[in-house]
């Protein structure tokens, strides 16, 4: 249906509107609303308690997932890669994104009980940050809200199990999407559907300051994780080219104002990267540039991505680096590497599947 109305665009409160427009009462468009996210529903035909004539005029005027499954891989620890199909444009182009379940808990049977969710909010992104695989292919669209939201419906349809926290860390800058990616945590988040406390959902940005200023005064139902990867402005620069016209002195102001305004930490993300940010004095100015910041320290390990001239540090340095952190009373976490060998580790999103889809 080329013209239907994508209900995974809808908020609880636009969709009680519009299903109002159409004739229904209030109650109605709850009804649908948890349908949607929390009986997850695949059709409208499954919603048996709207009423016959409502299922018929709904499979003529609305739509659901916009998504269609590409491919599906399976990592060996578990971690497993969906590679959605998203509908053509105007002119006809289609694009393929990722989203990423990454098990994080395991029954007593070994099977994953818990897991957290990866989402992208566009296909490429325009930030271009020199280690990352997103970056690399040409820019091609923000998601909509819908096909944000269709992620995660899609990936619990397919897994059968409920996960506990969201991260928009797949492709793309979620900030340079604003308004969509905005209105997609507003519906993870309502209590009348998928629930997830501020806490259970983290968006990270690459530090586009204006766009954080206007997170922070428009409260997303979010916490907050900056991809920092330097503290020194020379080298932030060189690998974030977006650091010269968002300086990281100005960042660490607006930082601040968020764990005031919030009172929450604010999650620093640090890709190690050989003989570019993993030096001692490296550590020392990010200890430095945290000093009265309320925040805590993700190290990644850096993931390689064939072309990219980036390599890991040795684990010794991975260590020595956390090390030298927590000497100086820091909150430090190194991350785990998971889903490499199916290239579904941060910044390996988008790379093997470059090229458009007609
Ligand atoms: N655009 C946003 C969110 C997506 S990237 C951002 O940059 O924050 C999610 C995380 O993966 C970021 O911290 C990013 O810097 C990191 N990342 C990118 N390329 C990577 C790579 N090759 N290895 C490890 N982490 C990488
Ligand atoms: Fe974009 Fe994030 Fe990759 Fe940078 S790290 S190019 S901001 S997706």
């Amino acid at each position: 249906m080329e013209n239907a109305v994508q209900f995974y665009d809808y908020t609880r409160p636009e969709l009680v509107r519009l299903l109002g427009e159409w004739g229904s009462p209030r109650h109605v468009g709850t009804q649908v609303f948890h349908w949607l996210y929390r009986k997850h529903a695949r059709s409208f035909g499954e919603m048996t308690d709207l009423s016959r004539e409502l299922r018929g005029e709904l499979e003529t005027k609305a739509a659901l997932s916009p998504l269609k499954l590409h491919t599906r891989q399976a990592s060996q620890d578990g971690t497993v890669k969906y590679l959605w199909q998203l509908p053509s444009d105007a002119k006809g182009q289609s694009a393929l994104v990722e989203s990423v379940l990454i098990p994080m808990a395991r029954d007593e049977e070994g099977e994953p009980s818990r897991y957290t969710a990866c989402l992208s909010t566009q296909a490429g992104c325009r930030m271009k940050c020199a280690f990352c695989a997103t970056g690399v292919p040409k820019f091609q669209r923000n998601l909509t809200t819908a096909e944000i939201v269709a992620q995660i419906i899609g990936m619990e349809q397919d897994s059968g199990t409920p996960f506990n926290n969201v991260v928009v860390m797949g492709m793309g800058e979620p900030m340079d999407n604003y308004e969509n990616t905005q209105k997609a945590m507003r519906i993870l988040h309502d209590p009348e559907g998928l629930n997830l406390g501020r806490r259970r959902i983290t968006i990270s940005t690459s530090g586009l300051l204006e766009h954080i200023d206007r997170f922070i005064k428009d409260d997303w139902p979010v916490s907050l994780a900056v991809s920092l990867h330097s503290a020194d402005p020379e080298i932030r620069s060189r690998i974030m080219p977006i650091n010269r016209s968002n300086p990281l002195d100005k960042l660490r102001k607006l930082m601040r104002k968020y764990t005031f305004v919030r009172r929450l930490p604010v999650t620093l993300e640090y890709i190690l990267l050989k003989d570019v940010n993993d030096r001692p004095e490296d550590a020392d100015k990010l200890a430095a540039y945290c000093k009265d910041l309320l925040c805590k320290v993700n190290l990644i390990r850096y993931n390689p991505v064939p072309t990219l001239p980036f390599d890991s540090p040795t684990e010794e340095k991975v260590l020595a680096f956390r090390e030298q952190l927590k000497a100086k009373g820091m909150r430090v976490f190194l991350r785990e590497r998971k889903g490499v060998d199916i290239a579904a580790a941060c910044g390996q999103l988008g790379f093997e599947n470059t090229p458009a889809v007609k």
